[in-house]
């Protein structure tokens, strides 16, 4: 089945400049901005630029280019903020919610990248 992208989501807008937003870095293929609700001193959420509704949507179809660009973005705003566990910093969270069961309110696909404090365990009850 056919991914079906709804161009009218909050994201899209975004990245048609039809609402503002707190831009992080911003590359070829790919927009990183502060979430409006921070759930965490640092909450950024990366985007691809393409019509891409989830993870999986964008691993499956998008160009290799949108992809790489993608990855170094999210490597990128990590060592921006102070974040790379590799690198020094105390590291972060990387979370993407896909669909009903994954709980993902805005159908653009979106990493969030959260840090600056202890974010807890990986699921709820887990
Ligand atoms: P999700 O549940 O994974 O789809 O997360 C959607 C995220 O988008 C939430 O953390 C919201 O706080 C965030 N959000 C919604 N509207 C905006 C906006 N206009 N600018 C920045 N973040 C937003």
């Amino acid at each position: 089945m056919p991914y079906a992208y709804d161009t009218s989501n909050i994201f899209a807008r975004i990245l048609r400049g039809e609402i503002p937003n707190k831009t992080v870095l911003e590359t070829a293929h790919t927009l990183a901005f502060h979430d409006i609700a921070p759930k965490a001193p640092a909450h950024v959420l990366v985007i691809p630029k393409g019509p891409y509704v989830t993870y999986d949507h964008f691993c499956a179809e998008a160009s290799d280019a949108e992809i790489v660009d993608f990855a170094r973005a999210c490597a990128q705003v990590c060592e921006m903020l102070g974040l790379s566990a590799a690198d020094g910093g105390k590291g972060s969270r990387a979370i993407t919610n896909a669909g009903e069961h994954g709980v993902q309110e805005v159908p653009h696909f979106h990493l969030h990248i959260l840090g600056g404090r202890v974010i807890g365990r990986m699921i709820e009850n887990a």
